[in-house]
């Protein structure tokens, strides 16, 4: 099929590129402004395939200050958009360790034994302390809380309503093609074959789509960015080696909440000291709560489901939540490289925006508006260049839409947050320092702190537990999990002092109703798995198996002869599994021996 605009992936930065583009191919009198190379006479013919089943399946936050949402909808009114409300009160509380189970340094163990010796004279209250000032740069004042799910329904509505792009969920893309070092379009996944991907009865071979822009808008994880990085490299001096897994639910408050929507609370210090926390209320009682687990976390069981129960025990929070109910759930990795990790923004016939792109913002933690505002600026390139019926080479769009990035606040705020957190390889103090350095100086000033992979400084669960678990206990807990094919990390965590969850069959519940009840997760059949162990020899021989651990959907199991399972009936696509293997790939140390593909499914639920 020939389009001359084909994008993958709907999240906010495809829906700042399609309203922005689809506002303006028309006249007031409905004939086509520029016209389609492909079909003439007719408006540019644009598509947009989404891997997930629905194009409000997606995960995230959401606290924005909406500067470029605000800027493609001025009139923006929040009660239009459900589950969305005006950011009325910000608070950063760290929490203290209630448990006694956390790693804590000497200096946090200081801290908080200052903060317990203190608490009369401080606003400590139920085990967390308020930080008097919140930097200029983590605000959100004027911003709004949102779900990411609702919002991109309401702007998928409005471009279908307009009838100028199509958008096909359920569609994932499998491969871009590319010819002679140009990308000429994308191939559709197969479908009617069997696990491995051999056909099988109805057999439908992937469909290629030639077009003459191809518009990556596939968010951190995509397969066809990941491609794309692979054939062409990333720039000089780039690497994406900071990640974090965001796990969110969204719960009915219960009635005798007194947390008013538009409320915001962001939390460090617990359940350990590397996991951020957020909460945001949205109208109706309803609020939108969860963690992220980064890959600088020096553990190899970086469960963001268990620490996610504990951070809601967290006294502070739970005399929130006690008697709340689970709605949705679910999780989504963040590429936290932001600046550093951009990939070549653009080359012959394709362009990259949003969080895969590098936009995300670590330091201001923000990344829908960013994503927005790259899809808006090539948007506006894209039709400077219909309209001037030039191609869309490299340079050309390197003299539309690059120019137009590097100019606007996405650039700017991104340099200042490039180095930011690269203190927190180092340490959580000195990771907080680093931030705090480079928010005061913009970005002059970091801790001199180079960031390594996941892979390359996670250690053994023998070595991590050292102080905790005998070796010997390790094994013996390994063996008797790998028996009934569990992951490993709950054992491990109660054997080293966190409590068992007390289940309530509300809030508290099992991961795997969790992703019956809140992720309502699915698998169409007839398509290939698309979590791909590479070397099964090597993982064999693999120790830590922390792809097992982080899974977020335990789709990751232990599997016969010490090769891993995978079930892709409980796969979230959170794509965890791709920065959490531990054994570098044999020609490539900054990946894992895990390959992440294009698939269908996943969560079902717009709340997220
Ligand atoms: C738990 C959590 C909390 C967050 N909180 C906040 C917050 O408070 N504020 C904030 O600003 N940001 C937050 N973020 C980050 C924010 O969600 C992202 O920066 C933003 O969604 C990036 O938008 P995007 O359009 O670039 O990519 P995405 O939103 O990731 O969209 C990419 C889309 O592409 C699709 N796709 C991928 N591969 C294919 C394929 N092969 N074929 C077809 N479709 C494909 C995906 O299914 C997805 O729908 C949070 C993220 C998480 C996970
Ligand atoms: S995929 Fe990586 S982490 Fe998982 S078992 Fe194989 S080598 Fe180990
Ligand atoms: S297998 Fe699926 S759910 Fe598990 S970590 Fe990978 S992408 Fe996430």
């Amino acid at each position: 099929m020939d389009v001359d605009i084909v994008c993958v992936g709907f999240g906010p930065a495809t829906g700042g590129f399609l309203t922005t583009l689809s506002r303006a191919l028309t006249s007031t009198d409905g004939t086509p402004k520029p016209e389609s190379s492909v079909t003439p006479g007719a408006p540019p013919q644009i598509v947009c395939y989404e891997r997930a089943d629905d194009i409000g399946f997606s995960v995230s936050g959401v606290v924005t200050r909406a500067r470029g949402i605000r800027g493609t909808f001025p009139d923006l009114d929040p009660s239009q958009i459900p589950m969305c409300a005006p950011v009325k009160h910000e608070k950063v509380l760290y929490l203290l360790d209630p448990i006694g189970a956390s790693r804590r340094s000497a200096t946090l163990r200081t801290v908080d034994t200052l903060i317990c010796a203190l608490q009369k004279l401080l606003p400590v209250e139920s085990g967390a302390i308020e930080l008097p000032y919140i930097p200029p740069y983590l605000q959100k004042h004027g911003g709004l809380v949102m779900s990411i799910g609702q919002f991109n329904q309401w702007v998928g509505a409005q471009l279908m309503n307009a009838g100028l792009v199509q958008i096909w969920p359920g569609t994932p893309v499998a491969k871009p093609l590319i010819e002679n070092n140009s990308v000429t379009g994308v191939q559709l996944a197969d479908q009617g074959t069997d696990k491995s991907g051999s056909p099988e009865a109805g057999f439908l071979p992937g469909m290629d789509v030639r077009a003459a822009l191809t518009v990556l808008g596939d968010g951190p994880v995509g397969p066809i960015g990941r491609q794309i990085d692979q054939h062409f490299g990333l720039p000089r001096g780039h690497h994406q080696r900071d990640w974090a897994v965001g796990m969110k639910f969204v719960v009915n408050l219960p009635e005798n909440c007194l947390l008013e929507a538009g409320t915001v609370l962001h939390t460090l210090g617990y359940p350990e000291p590397e996991i951020f926390g957020f909460l945001y209320v949205y109208p109706d009682r309803i609020a939108s709560l969860g963690i992220f687990v980064p890959s600088w976390f020096e553990s190899p069981v970086r469960t963001a489901y268990r620490y996610l129960q504990h951070w809601m025990l967290h006294p502070y929070l739970w005399r929130y939540l006690n008697g709340g109910r689970l709605r949705s759930w679910g999780a989504k990795t963040l590429g936290e490289s932001g600046r550093r990790g951009e990939p070549h923004l653009v080359g012959d016939g394709y362009a990259r925006i949003g969080e895969g792109s590098g936009s995300t913002n670590v330091l201001t933690g923000s990344g829908v508006d960013e994503a927005w505002v790259t899809g808006v600026q090539l948007g506006e390139a894209v039709l400077e260049l219909l309209q001037q019926k030039k191609p869309f080479t490299k340079e050309n769009l390197e003299a539309t839409y690059v120019k137009r990035r590097r100019a606007s606040w996405v650039e700017a705020e991104g340099r200042v947050a490039e180095r930011a957190r690269d203190g927190f390889h180092r340490g959580v103090v000195t990771g907080l320092i680093g931030m705090a350095l480079a928010g005061a100086t913009k970005g002059r000033l970091a801790p001199p702190v180079e960031p390594r992979s996941a892979r390359a400084h996670t250690p053994s669960l023998e070595k991590y537990y050292q102080d905790r678990i005998p070796p010997a206990e390790i094994e013996k807990l390994r063996d008797e999990c790998a028996a009934k094919s569990a992951s490993l990390h709950d054992a491990l965590m109660e054997r080293a002092g966190w409590p068992a969850i007390p289940y309530d069959g509300k809030l508290l519940v099992s991961h795997q109703d969790a992703l019956l009840m809140g992720g309502k997760v699915q698998a169409p059949a007839g398509y290939a798995d698309h979590v791909v162990f590479l070397y099964p020899e090597l993982c064999e021989k693999c120790g830590a198996k922390i792809c097992i651990e982080i899974c977020s959907g335990q789709a990751i199991t232990p599997g016969g002869n010490g090769v891993p399972a995978f079930d892709r009936e409980k796969c979230i696509h959170c794509g965890a599994c791709i920065w959490n293997c531990t054994t570098p790939h044999p020609f490539d140390p900054e990946r894992g021996l895990i390959e992440f593909r294009a698939g269908a499914g996943g969560l079902h639920s717009a709340e997220n």
